[in-house]
């Protein structure tokens, strides 16, 4: 990094290419929307047809699970800007199952996106990334990746696996100059925890147990992303940046 550098201008991801997995609503398009705004060239996707967000991304409709598809892309974005930077990993779901006649059924559909899909994803942009000699993969995980949670043990699974697993090709592909994080989000008000927000019960339960007594809303997400993206995390591997109002850290 050149030392000669302002700060603020490390934040910067000026021609850089990104792909933001699960943009089409929520934590993804916030956070797509901002590396748009700190100056990369972004695309999102999701299944969805259209996306209501009107970003600084272009939106392309593609299902994560299909990881052909998703390479296929990404050689098209990287052949037309002659490089690619930044993978971010949000497309997730959750399937609330427990101990259920189905759960093996949630169980298996949520490993499948939260985390195979996820690797699918990494496979496909580590050969470009390779080639520009240095990139950040960013996986969002949960706070129900180190914590246990009730009646969803898919959902947990498959976070603390994304976890474990960036931590594995933080590893293996340091010594290229790829980074690879974890975000951490806590209680975020989307369409996924729109049944609880809903909830005064539950949505106080959730605030009450932050230190900043309150959920976090999805553009809280994006510096955590523009960070780990840019030169300002150039130092940063391996780790996990939680964005949780304080909940990982509370004892009492
Ligand atoms: P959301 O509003 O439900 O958005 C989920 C996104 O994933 C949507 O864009 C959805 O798009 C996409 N997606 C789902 N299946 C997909 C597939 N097969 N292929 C491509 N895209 C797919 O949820 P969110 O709250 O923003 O969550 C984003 C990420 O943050 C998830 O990984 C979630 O686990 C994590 N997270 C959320 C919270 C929270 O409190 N909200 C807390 C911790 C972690 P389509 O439906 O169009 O496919």
């Amino acid at each position: 990094m050149s030392t000669n550098m302002k700060v603020l201008d490390t934040f910067r991801l000026d021609g850089q290419v990104a792909l933001v997995t699960g943009a089409s609503r929520g934590i993804g398009a916030a956070i797509a929307n901002g590396l748009g705004e700190a100056g990369a060239i972004v695309y999102g996707i999701g299944r969805s047809a259209e996306t209501q967000t009107p970003g600084a991304f272009e939106y392309r409709e593609c299902d994560v699970r299909e990881t052909a598809a998703v390479t296929a892309l990404l050689a098209e974005i990287a052949e037309r800007h002659g490089r690619f930077d930044i993978l971010v990993n949000a497309a997730g779901i959750t399937l609330p199952s427990g101990v259920e006649r189905d759960a093996m059924t949630s169980f298996k559909r949520t490993l499948e996106l939260n985390l195979t899909a996820a690797y699918g994803c990494c496979l496909a942009a580590v050969p470009h990334l390779q080639r520009n000699g240095q990139g950040s993969i960013i996986n969002v995980t949960s706070i129900g990746a180190g914590l246990g949670f009730p009646g969803n043990p898919g959902y947990v699974a498959s976070k603390g696996g994304l976890a474990a697993m960036t931590r594995a090709l933080a590893l293996d592909l340091g010594g290229q100059g790829i980074r690879v994080n974890n975000i951490v989000p806590g209680y975020v008000h989307t369409a996924m925890t729109q049944g609880s927000y809903n909830n005064p019960e539950l949505n106080a339960a959730r605030a009450g147990r932050t230190m900043l007594g309150r959920w976090g809303q999805v553009e809280e997400l994006a510096g955590a992303a523009v960070f780990l993206a840019s030169r300002a995390g150039s130092y940063v591997t391996g780790t996990d940046l939680h964005v949780d109002g304080g909940w990982s850290a509370k004892g009492l």
